[in-house]
């Protein structure tokens, strides 16, 4: 389980801390419930355990106000910009291995990439940039992982459900038992190869659910130079998640 699992709940009844509305989320795992505080836009959001009563959540939340007000007296914490409005980023990030350098145009409103220049054109009032950074390189990555895990799927000659993104912790990559692949988002900061080795190794668990010397053996049958990407991630993966 990670974070996307948690969906938004709709109840017969609306909550409130401190007038302001609760947002309710549950969560397939979550034994207890539990609360937390989105600073920036001033919202309580409660994660709400499956069969949790509409008497219990009052209660919880009224014995929450204490700790909630001194919550939400805290300014709100932002990790693009800083006490002087310039952004804290990074100089420049690699997508696909080449390296984007990222300026700051002040009067600039949206955030633009330039492969011509390899930069990442972000405006100075933005408020989130490093989200905006990251839905932009998501969204200029996925045509890469799609079309390399067809040509590797045609290349074996098998069939998967389909491609999803997502913000693994601790992996770069799940071949699903219904056939669908998942993808760490962040293989986009990594250089092309090693992306692909990503979609060989998922791939080629269509044909072997195992990591047997048979499942290796289709794998270098896609990428004979695959040990050589799997030795990047060992020393380089970890950075990849240091940058957002
Ligand atoms: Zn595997």
């Amino acid at each position: 389980m990670n974070r996307c699992d948690f969906v938004n709940l709709t109840m017969d009844k609306a909550y409130y801390l401190e007038g302001l509305p609760v947002l309710l989320k549950s969560h397939p795992l979550s034994k207890s419930l539990r609360l937390r505080v989105d600073l920036q836009k001033k919202t309580p959001i409660l994660t709400v355990p499956a069969n949790c009563t509409p008497r219990e959540i009052e209660k919880f939340l009224m014995g929450a106000v204490p700790w909630f007000r001194k919550q939400i007296a805290k300014e709100p914490k932002s990790e693009s910009i800083s006490n002087s409005g310039a952004l804290s980023l990074p100089d420049s990030i690699s997508f696909l291995g080449d390296p984007y350098r990222i300026v700051h145009k002040p009067a600039l409103k949206k955030i633009e990439i330039h492969p011509n220049t390899q930069e990442i054109v972000i405006g100075r009032k933005q408020c989130n940039p490093q989200d905006l950074i990251k839905t932009h390189l998501i969204r200029r990555a996925f045509p890469y992982f799609e079309n390399t895990s067809q040509n590797y799927a045609n290349a074996l000659n098998v069939k998967y459900a389909g491609i999803q993104l997502k913000d693994y912790r601790s992996r770069w990559g799940v071949c699903h038992r219904d056939k669908r692949l998942t993808y760490s988002w962040r293989l986009a900061m990594a250089p092309l190869e090693v992306l692909h080795y990503v979609c060989a190794h998922e791939i080629s668990h269509l044909l072997h659910f195992n990591h047997s010397p048979d499942f290796w053996d289709v794998v270098a049958s896609l990428m004979p130079d695959y040990k050589k990407q799997r030795l990047w991630l060992k020393n380089n993966g970890k950075a990849l998640f240091e940058i957002f």
